[in-house]
């Protein structure tokens, strides 16, 4: 009786772990394959593509391969525009961190 409850609560321990972790898959940003699109699309963790063709994608999302041939063109240009603004963000945050700025 105790050994079939303690196997019920790691049972359910193992399935939240898994559940948390496909979460945090479906919320990273990458590219994805629309249903009918030829190209491969830029998505953000809410679902919407950088080129704003698309919305609510869901399935996998694949991180890196930023220059294929396959990929639309539009999400590639707000994706340089979008890691550029990253950068000087994060270069902005350095900065404030040692105290050269105020923001
Ligand atoms: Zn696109």
């Amino acid at each position: 009786m105790v050994e079939s409850l303690k196997e019920k609560i790691l049972e359910n321990l193992r399935k939240r772990t898994m559940r948390r972790k496909r979460n945090q898959m479906s919320k990273k940003e990458g590219w994805g394959l629309p249903q009918g699109s030829k190209k491969a699309h830029y998505f953000l963790e809410n679902g919407m593509s950088l080129c704003n063709k698309y919305g609510f994608y869901r399935a996998e999302k694949e991180q890196g391969n930023d220059d294929s041939n396959d990929n639309c063109t539009a999400c590639k240009k707000a994706l340089k525009r979008k890691r550029e603004r990253e950068q000087a963000d994060q270069r902005l945050k350095e900065l404030d961190e040692k105290g050269k700025v105020n923001l």
